[in-house]
């Protein structure tokens, strides 16, 4: 398949994530990156991003609650290009209701090859990496191709 790419910004769109139990787990992390995650724009799923917003004291633009289709949203902007790096601290312990939305989301995030992390870790990494504070081409699959393919 060719190549195409999408260019990322310095001040990224950064959607955030996070089921029930790994709220808190997000919030501190949330909070100890405050100033880092401060240069970028932040949306995230209903619960998530009301969180958000009352511990980081800024505004968070917020989608509907993650089973009740904040999942599929994040997923539909990262399919328009509209999200840069995704924060999702999804619960390896417990079924969710929406556990088909959280398989989509993973699948889109990669079918864009769209920089994402699932726990505290990898989103250490992902934030300290040097090119969250430049611009950065990221290459994706040129899909036009199948988008024309005969069927
Ligand atoms: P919430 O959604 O932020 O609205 O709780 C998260 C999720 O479970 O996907």
């Amino acid at each position: 398949m060719m190549i195409t790419n999408r260019k990322l910004n310095t001040r990224k769109r950064i959607a955030l994530v996070a089921h029930d139990n790994k709220k808190k787990d997000l919030i501190d992390w949330a909070v100890y990156n405050k100033s880092a995650l401060g240069k970028h724009e932040l949306l995230a799923t209903g619960t998530t991003g009301n969180m958000l917003e009352d511990h980081l004291d800024r505004p968070v633009k917020k989608l509907l609650s993650g089973p009740l289709g904040g999942d599929q949203q994040i997923g539909a902007l990262i399919a328009e290009g509209k999200v840069d790096i995704l924060f999702f601290f999804w619960d390896p312990m417990e079924a969710q209701p929406h556990d088909p939305d959280i398989k989509a989301l993973l699948r889109v995030a990669v079918t864009w090859n769209l920089p994402f992390a699932c726990d505290r870790a990898s989103a250490d990494f992902l934030l300290t990496s040097p090119l969250m504070q430049d611009e950065y081409t990221c290459n994706i699959p040129d899909y036009s191709e199948y988008v024309k393919r005969k069927v």
